[in-house]
């Protein structure tokens, strides 16, 4: 093949992996949101036949045989980046044999029925062996990809390239000696913060105003993002000019649907802000776990959460509810905004205790993978750690192991880049501060700027590097631990005058 040759058929090619998966995205999507619930039998049967398409489609080996050649040629940086995320895709599906992927399929699938029903039961026994079953087909299919390091090293960098148990061992080690005390410390010594007036009754057709309010803040890019609602808040791709997100409006929280839409607005701008020449390609939505969520939780966390953010906003939220909020001024509103309390729920826990949550996970999925664990006492082992590193015990299994869907679906090694991009945020943000004055700019509705920053240094360059690579790019520097930890600390220690003590 030559290079025309060679950049046509991967143009051909990759096209055609793109039309299946935005039909299947726009299945899943439509019945996320709003087809009735007695169609998805149908659907969930029409798109196992599309994926089977598309799985033949991928591993046919024609075309991988190409793709091999092409690897070795240069067709440009983007192109070449993009066969290559392609390749490793496609190696993965090719190597498992058929029945045996079938099997895996099966075992997911099952997986998460016995999961919800055994939630629904508050009964971690019924899931016990299924989850024994999982685990085990999960090793089994990394014996055939041909395990590099351990298996649980190869699963983390499969969900974040470049990261290995000696990193994470190296990051998780850090929260556990200096956030663990510190947590306790805020407990302990910490000012009573009570957010209950978030929580009194907000009627939901007044929240959707506040919504628009929100929106017109962020620049809101509604000819390019749709906005909707789901039971659970999420964000797809269906291209640089159709991103959609959703949130969930509850009438006891005021800022739960706020905080859902700052944060998937933040994974919508890394699709919304891409440059055009890597429209359609692969690069353009393989950004890493950690890295996407690196600026969900920036937006979140880091720009959401300051009171400069809301000085524009909060005297209209305040109309729209003047009976709950008249009485409740800026700063004690950005004060409940950013309460922290132990928590056992993951999904809803702040900003300071959310890597503790993780870092749980963290140490009972390298034991399940890499070691030996009693499955039978799993639930303890569990609640054990919870009142280690926490001080709160769950005390039952749904507000305890059963309340994450990712293990029932073989999501080994997810969970760990969460507390990741949480940290990568931090240092991104330490370097925009040194652009920005991001204070003054959120003061006076210039989110834009902030939209600019991220563009030009993150958003624009989508998967063409991994997060090493864009680190180093964006702060020149190594990733490091530490900016994040400082950040929690010095956050948390001024908003519960807590004494600084060099710890
Ligand atoms: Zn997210």
């Amino acid at each position: 093949m030559d290079k025309e040759e060679a950049l046509q058929f991967y143009k051909n090619y990759n096209e055609k992996c793109q039309a299946y998966e935005l039909a299947l995205k726009t299945m899943f999507f439509d019945m996320s949101t709003i087809a009735p619930v007695n169609g998805n039998d149908y659907c969930i049967q029409m798109m196992s036949l599309l994926s089977g398409e598309l799985y033949d489609y991928m591993i046919n080996p024609d075309h991988i045989d190409k793709l091999q050649q092409l690897h070795h040629m240069d067709l440009g940086e983007i192109i070449n980046k993009d066969i290559q995320l392609s390749l490793k895709e496609v190696n993965k599906t090719a190597l498992l044999p058929k029945d045996f992927y079938i099997k895996m399929q099966q075992t997911y699938t099952k997986g998460e029925v016995v999961w919800r029903q055994a939630k629904n039961a508050n009964n971690y026994a019924m899931f016990k062996d299924c989850l024994k079953e999982i685990v085990a087909i999960k090793k089994q299919s990394y014996q055939y990809y041909g395990v590099k390091k351990t298996l649980y090293d190869d699963m983390l960098d499969d969900y974040e390239t470049g990261m290995s148990i000696e990193k994470y061992d190296h990051f998780f080690n850090a929260i556990k000696n200096r956030l663990v005390p510190f947590v306790k410390k805020v407990m302990n010594e910490g000012i009573f913060i009570d957010d209950t007036p978030l929580h009194q009754n907000f009627e939901i057709t007044k929240q959707e105003k506040v919504t628009e309010l929100l929106k017109d803040y962020l620049h809101f890019q509604k000819e390019n993002c749709y906005l909707g609602t789901t039971e659970h808040p999420f964000t797809t791709d269906f291209s640089l000019h159709d991103v959609r997100i959703t949130t969930k409006y509850l009438e006891n929280s005021l800022i739960s649907s706020l905080f859902s839409i700052i944060h998937e607005y933040g994974h919508a701008l890394y699709h919304l802000n891409m440059d055009e020449s890597l429209a359609g390609l692969k690069v353009a939505s393989s950004m890493t776990c950690g890295m996407h969520e690196s600026q969900s939780r920036f937006l979140e966390n880091y720009i959401g959460k300051r009171k400069s953010f809301w000085i524009c906003l909060y005297p209209q939220i305040q109309k729209i509810f003047p009976k709950q909020l008249k009485d409740l001024s800026l700063d004690q509103f950005v004060q409940m905004i950013n309460v922290s309390q132990p928590s056992l729920i993951r999904t809803e826990a702040d900003e300071l205790t959310y890597p503790l949550h993780i870092l749980i996970r963290y140490e009972l999925e390298k034991d399940m993978i890499n070691g030996d664990v009693d499955f039978d006492h799993l639930d303890q082992l569990w609640a054990d750690k919870y009142e280690q590193y926490l001080g709160i015990r769950p005390a039952d299994a749904k507000s305890g192991i059963l309340q994450d869907i990712h293990w029932s679906g073989g999501d080994f090694g997810y969970f760990p880049t969460y507390a990741l991009g949480s940290a990568f945020a931090a240092q991104f943000f330490q370097e925009m501060n040194k652009d920005v004055d991001v204070d003054d700019v959120l003061a006076h509705h210039h989110f834009d700027v902030i939209n600019d920053w991220l563009k030009e240094h993150i958003h624009r360059y989508g998967a063409l590097y991994n997060a090493n690579e864009m680190m180093q790019k964006v702060t020149h520097q190594d990733f490091d631990v530490n900016i994040y930890i400082d950040y929690l600390i010095e956050k948390y220690s001024c908003l519960y005058h807590i004494k600084e003590s060099k710890e």
